[in-house]
């Protein structure tokens, strides 16, 4: 595990394996944890390096490589309508895909099962919470923001002492909209450009699976991007089946930030 200071008081933890980053705000009386990814043991360990104060866990939303570590931990703090009460789609739909590779594809069955074990998310005694308004770390104030998009429980933190957003998977230049059926792109960049106003002032957006924050301004890129994307400029991903359609890609070329691929359904396309 990778440990990196990004901000005042403020760690990336990033496995070696998927790279999945984990984020540590601390504060003068608690530290946060967002997310808890794959819960390696080692990341317990690490964690107490880095500061002996108590700890807060929060999801910025509930996919396994974010939360498959929060049996580790006593309570979690989750946006309310991913709270594993809720049902969990994402292991519904891991299940979907992984029965679509056992019945219709020669990839042998333990294979899938080794896969799936990692695609599920796998809840032990813990206790989880709805996510409140705001984190008080004492003299670090982290307010949260509800995305939802990528998960309807998606989650955005605040550091505005620092003019810093930590966004999980809710904007991405790979982003996942097939894992909330329900959503729309044009709905949902409508969203990000309401959020855009209500973020004047903060300057980057750390993000789950990436080593670099993306700058504030990426936003109206990334709006762009899901406004441009329909099914007839967008390639079906074969690969997965499963599914109740198929995964495409729409790739986006931004003249500034480069390009930006949206993994949607066609019907998400509008
Ligand atoms: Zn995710």
């Amino acid at each position: 595990m990778r440990t990196r200071k990004i901000e005042p008081n403020t760690y990336m933890l990033t496995d070696a394996l998927v790279h999945v980053n984990r984020f540590l705000l601390i504060g003068g009386e608690r530290a946060l944890l967002l997310d808890t990814g794959y819960g390696e043991e080692s990341m317990t360990r690490r964690l107490r390096r880095l500061t002996g104060l108590p700890l807060v866990v929060a999801n910025t939303h509930l996919h396994p490589d974010h939360s498959d570590g929060n049996k580790l931990f006593d309570e979690v703090f989750v946006g309310e309508a991913d709270l594993p009460c809720r049902g969990m789609p994402s292991n519904e739909m891991a299940r979907s895909v992984a029965a679509h590779f056992k019945t219709n594809t020669k990839v042998p069955r333990r294979i899938v099962d080794k896969v799936l074990n990692y695609g599920l998310i796998d809840t032990g005694t813990e206790k989880y919470s709805p996510m409140p308004d705001v984190f008080e770390l004492g003299g670090r104030t982290i307010e949260t923001l509800p995305c939802p998009g990528h998960t309807p429980g998606s989650t955005l933190f605040l550091d505005s002492a620092a003019r810093c957003v930590f966004a999980g998977d809710a904007i991405n230049p790979g982003f996942w909209a097939f894992t909330s059926p329900g959503l729309t792109l044009s709905g949902y960049a409508e969203l990000w450009l309401d959020l855009a106003a209500r973020l004047d002032g903060y300057e980057r957006i750390w993000i789950s699976h990436h080593r670099h924050p993306l700058p504030i301004e990426w936003i109206g890129a990334f709006a762009a991007a899901l406004k441009a994307a329909v099914p007839e400029r967008s390639k079906p991903l074969d690969i997965v089946g499963g599914l109740p359609e198929t995964v495409h890609i729409f790739k986006y070329d931004d003249e500034k930030f480069g390009v930006i691929r949206i993994f949607a359904y066609p019907s998400q396309m509008r």
